[in-house]
This record gives C-alpha cells, sequence and structure tokens, in this order.
C-alpha cells in the first residue's frame, strides 16, 4: 500500500502550475530547474530549495489549487492516503492563518472526493517562528480539527532552531483539540532530540529521527515507547542526515523494533515519489513481503486517520494481503513490532 505520512504541500508544486503562478512569467523548465535539488548537501541548502516555492503560495486561489494538485498526483500515483503539511504563517501575509488552511483544505477535499483518495492535513508550527505565532497557528489548526485539519507539526530548520520547549504551547493547544501530534526532531540534531520532542511536546510521531540510532539507549526507549518514526531515506541523503542511501538507519530502526511508517517529504525537491521510497525498501534494505506488510499495518495504525478511513484502510490491507499472500490477517491488524 501507499500510505504517506510525511509530505510537505510546499514539495509538492507542479513545475507547470509554479509557471502559470509566478507573477513574473517563466516555463516549467526553469522552474523544475529552481525547485530540484542537484546534490545532497545540508538541511538549510535543502530547504532553501524548498522554499523557492513560496511565492507562489501568496494568493489563496493558487493555495487552494497547489493543494489540490498534490491530492491528485499522489491519487494518480496510485496513492491509499496523503497526509500533507505545511506552515501557514509562511504565506499568510495579509491573508490571515486561518483562511491559508481553509484554502489547503478546501483543494484537498475537492480532490479527495474526485479520486477517492482521503487525505489530511497536519498544520506545521515552524521553529524559526516566535511561539506566539505558533500559538496562534495551532489556535487556528483547532478550529479546523475534525474539518480536514488531522494534525500538527514542528518543522523549519532544526540545526538551527533545536529549541523545543518554547513550542509547548503551541502543542497543547493542538492536543487539546484533538490533533495528532508529530515532530520533526533528530534529523540534523541528536538522538536525545527525539525523545525530548515526545516528553516535551506529547508527539506520537517523529519526522525523520535518523539519529535516534546513534545512541543506543535512545534506540531502545523509541523501541519502548512505540513511538513511530516517519522515515524518508532519500530525502535525508539529500539533507545530508545521511551520507550515503545504503548507511540509511532505516534497516537499523526496523531491527531495533522502533514502529516506522514512511513519506516522501518534498518530492519535487528530491525526484523521488514514495512508491519509489517504498521499492528502495525493499531493493536496497531487504525489507520482506511481511516487513512491508507490518510497515503498512503500523501506518494505518499511525496514521491522523478518522476511524471509518482507518477501517476502510484496514479493510484494503487484508484483501490486499489476501491476494498476495497466503497467510492473511483476518482483520488486518497484527503486532506493532516486527
Ligand atoms: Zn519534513
Amino acid at each position: 500500500m501507499l500510505i504517506n505520512l510525511h509530505s510537505h504541500l510546499e514539495g509538492r508544486v507542479r513545475p507547470a502550475t509554479a509557471a502559470e503562478l509566478d507573477p513574473r512569467g517563466g516555463d516549467a523548465r526553469e522552474w523544475a530547474d529552481a525547485l530540484r535539488l542537484d546534490a545532497p548537501g545540508d538541511l538549510t541548502a535543502y530547504l532553501a530549495k524548498v522554499a523557492a516555492s513560496y511565492p507562489l503560495f501568496a494568493r489563496l486561489d493558487a493555495i487552494e489549487r497547489i493543494a489540490r494538485e498534490a491530492v491528485e498526483d499522489a491519487a494518480a500515483a496510485g496513492g491509499d492516503y496523503l497526509e500533507l503539511r505545511f506552515g501557514p504563517a509562511t504565506h499568510a501575509g495579509g491573508l490571515g492563518i486561518l483562511e491559508v488552511i481553509r484554502a489547503a483544505v478546501r483543494g484537498m477535499r475537492a480532490a479527495s472526493a474526485a479520486s477517492g483518495m482521503p487525505s489530511g492535513l497536519v498544520v506545521a508550527a515552524l521553529r524559526h517562528h516566535p511561539a506566539e505565532v505558533n500559538d496562534e497557528v495551532a489556535r487556528a489548526a483547532a478550529r479546523l480539527a475534525g474539518e480536514g485539519v488531522v494534525g500538527f507539526d514542528l518543522a523549519g530548520d532544526e540545526a538551527l532552531h533545536p529549541e523545543l520547549s518554547v513550542h509547548r504551547d503551541a502543542f497543547a493547544i493542538a492536543r487539546a483539540a484533538g490533533l495528532g501530534l508529530t515532530c520533526h526532531a533528530a534529523e540534523a540534531g541528536p538522538a536525545s532530540a527525539a525523545r525530548e520532542a515526545v516528553e516535551l511536546l506529547g508527539v506520537t510521531r517523529i519526522g525523520h529521527g535518523v539519529h535516534i540510532v546513534d545512541d543506543p539507549e535512545v534506540l531502545r526507549w523509541a523501541s519502548d515507547s512505540g513511538v513511530v518514526v516517519e522515515t524518508c531515506p532519500t530525502s535525508n541523503w539529500y539533507t545530508g542526515g545521511v551520507a550515503l542511501i545504503a548507511a540509511h538507519p532505516a534497516p537499523r530502526l526496523r531491527d531495533a523494533g522502533v514502529r516506522l511508517v514512511l513519506g516522501d517529504d518534498n518530492p519535487v525537491q528530491t525526484g523521488v515519489e514514495l512508491a519509489e521510497e517504498r521499492a528502495l525498501l525493499q531493493t536496497r534494505f531487504g525489507w520482506t513481503a511481511e516487513q512491508l506488510g507490518e510497515l503498512d499495518r503500523v501506518s494505518i495504525d499511525a496514521a491522523f486517520l478518522h476511524p471509518h478511513e482507518h477501517d476502510d484502510l484496514l479493510g484494503r490491507l487484508a484483501v490486499e494481503a489476501g491476494s498476495s499472500r497466503s497467510t492473511p490477517t483476518a482483520d488486518g491488524r497484527g503486532p506493532t513490532h516486527p
């Protein structure tokens, strides 16, 4: 199954759409070059490429269109569920944070209704924004909880802004509204940052977490606590989180019993979508069909889905397991650790 639990709206802008939205004019080829990463670097350089898309989010109709197309593209690629995230305060300007989120939700809902693929929006606070701004983002996300917004995240440059405790109030607001909680951590920061995110912010999922394997104690904690790690191997290579794809910690996390799910992070920047990331697990890291089935089960369990969508995906997983293996699980549920 293709359950995408870590994907940024700003990383899914079609170059052709960028050319149309660009007030200066421009063509799709130029935009493809402007958005695409040439080679691995560091997180700061990576985020600059993602930020190249920001001027395109200056109007509500543009945000709605980009969000609609992002869901359309994931559905057309065979996706089963897309959890899309973005930081609305970056794009709010005079538009207002709430209206910016509403525009993204409108686009996503239209594409989900047309394609039949469910989607949910994870609203992101940003590390470089003041706590008051992130509190306002959380309040806006909370108002739309259950109406297209499913989760809350902290994103941005962990290397430059490692501090987490200043964002506690924002996460408390999101938690009180029933939103799922995740945080980019241990991506450019140390292993301990993942544990801090869970303990300080109350998150149940960690974005990337590549450095968790650097500290045996944190690795053991990650396995014992049941925290879910959203892994995005190709993106981690481009950010310099791992020096080589072959050195990616996903197999070590899996073998240690850490619950893993998959995302494609910023596919326009990396040129790699979820299906390729999933194939990478199999071809480069030796994931077996059973281990991929486990990935699917954990993904459905960890997704910030509405209950009926959760059950729909479990049903599809059971059907898929029945058609591809001789030992299907009766209801799609299984042990949460490989
Ligand atoms: Zn991310």
